[in-house]
């Protein structure tokens, strides 16, 4: 892969998730950092991303991103899904624009090389 190739691939990665913290509200979370257990790299130059897969299910877009991380020298994978029509459909705003916010929404999850799911980080 070119570096352009992986500098767009990494465009593709929210920078930030938002966790849910019950009653505190929500937490900011970076996607910039290792989700495989015993491994604490949160830099960015030593995160690769390797490929992405996309494809679609029934009222979601799903894009699995694949990131070689050179700390623990493990792979890992972002699974981004993003929900489409969560909200009832909106009414057009004034000037006729759809409010798109509240039209769509992403969830995050890690998984591991094999697919095992690491857990849900949080939404983008
Ligand atoms: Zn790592």
């Amino acid at each position: 892969m070119t570096d352009k190739q992986k500098e767009d691939l990494r465009l593709e990665i929210p920078s930030y998730a938002w966790i849910s913290l019950a009653r505190r509200g929500m937490e900011k979370i970076s996607l910039d950092q290792c989700f495989l257990k015993n491994c604490d790299n949160q830099d960015l130059k030593l995160l690769e991303p390797l490929e992405m897969q996309q494809f679609e299910e029934e009222n979601k877009e799903i894009k699995v991103i694949s990131i070689k991380c050179h700390k623990c020298e493990g792979i890992f994978k972002l699974k981004l899904e993003t929900l489409k029509k969560v909200a009832k459909p909106t009414k057009k705003s004034k000037d006729g624009e759809a409010d798109e916010d509240a039209l769509s929404m992403g969830l995050v999850y890690a998984l591991d090389e094999n697919d095992n799911n690491l857990g849900h980080v949080g939404y983008f």
